[in-house]
């Protein structure tokens, strides 16, 4: 029992048996746990490698191109690298993500195009409907080429608009205020013109506020409604519906166009808030008076 050879392992052996990565130089006994390959025909020392070193030195040898060739720096033999299942989901969701990346702004414009033109196709199919009568405006639109709606229906939002985007109250004050000048007695039928100076003509150019975006949109996109509501209250007699409405339509213009040049004179005239002086025409011409004595 005694002279029983007690088992021991042979040193050189173990020496063999002992791995060192050959990028990193460590062995066993520096990482336990790091995975180890023999990816090619080398014997001895050079014979293992860690795999991620082996992962890494492939990496940057190929610098990010998949497709170049590597091979062992002692043997020769070229490494095949073999992608797992998971690299090749990835690959293939990378190119989704990318895709995904670059499509959805111009889907996401293609929405939004789409959209207002959609709305803009109703809302003429709603204009036409109430400008003509709701019986003969589905008639009408039955009657006319697919085509022709599709093209037809979104302008008239857009004439609108336009429309709405003239500023002839403008140009009509423009015109009083000239006439006001050279004929005088104009003024006592318009008394907001009473005060106007000669030289305001050139200088006050630019009477309107600023073209406010969605104060024309509103106003342009309520007209045929208001048209609507005005022909039916002042034109009741009106032979058809279009009559009536284009009646209603033109006499709420001119009357808001007139409103809105009586409105733009007063401020011109009498910048200072009313609220704070309510002043009656005798107590503004006091105050003309006082201001061009001074
Ligand atoms: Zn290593
Ligand atoms: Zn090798």
């Amino acid at each position: 029992m005694a002279d029983e050879p007690h088992p021991v392992s042979n040193p050189v052996e173990d020496e063999e048996n002992k791995r060192y990565c050959w990028v990193c130089y460590a062995s066993d006994e520096d990482d336990e746990t790091a995975p180890w390959v023999k990816p090619c025909k080398c014997r001895g020392t050079t014979k293992w490698v860690h795999q991620s070193c082996l992962q890494r030195w492939v990496d940057e040898k190929q610098k990010g191109n998949s497709t170049v060739k590597v091979n062992c720096p002692q043997c020769g033999v070229e490494y095949f690298i073999a992608f797992p299942n998971m690299g090749q989901l990835m690959l293939f969701l990378d190119r989704v993500d990318a895709f995904i990346y670059k499509v959805c702004p111009f889907v996401a414009a293609g929405v939004v195009v789409g959209s207002i033109y959609w709305t803009a196709v109703t809302y003429g199919a709603i204009t036409v409907m109430q400008v003509v009568g709701y019986q003969e405006g589905m008639a009408l639109m039955e009657q006319a080429d697919p085509l022709v709606l599709l093209v037809g229906l979104p302008t008239i939002p857009i004439f609108l608009i336009l429309g709405k985007m003239v500023r002839w109250e403008d140009k009509v004050l423009r015109l009083i205020r000239m006439s006001v000048q050279r004929l005088p007695f104009l003024k006592y039928l318009l008394p907001a013109f009473r005060y106007e100076e000669l030289s305001d003509v050139s200088t006050t150019a630019v009477i309107s506020d600023p073209v406010n975006a969605t104060r024309v949109l509103c106003g342009a996109l309520s007209l045929p409604t208001l048209a609507t509501i005005v022909g039916r209250l002042f034109f009741p007699s009106a032979q058809d519906n279009l009559t009536r409405t284009l009646l209603g339509g033109a006499s709420f213009l001119v009357v808001k166009g007139l409103f809105k040049v009586y409105y733009k004179q007063q401020q011109h005239v009498e910048p200072v808030p009313t609220t704070l002086s309510p002043s009656s025409g005798f107590d503004m011409e006091q105050q003309y008076l006082q201001q061009h004595q001074q």
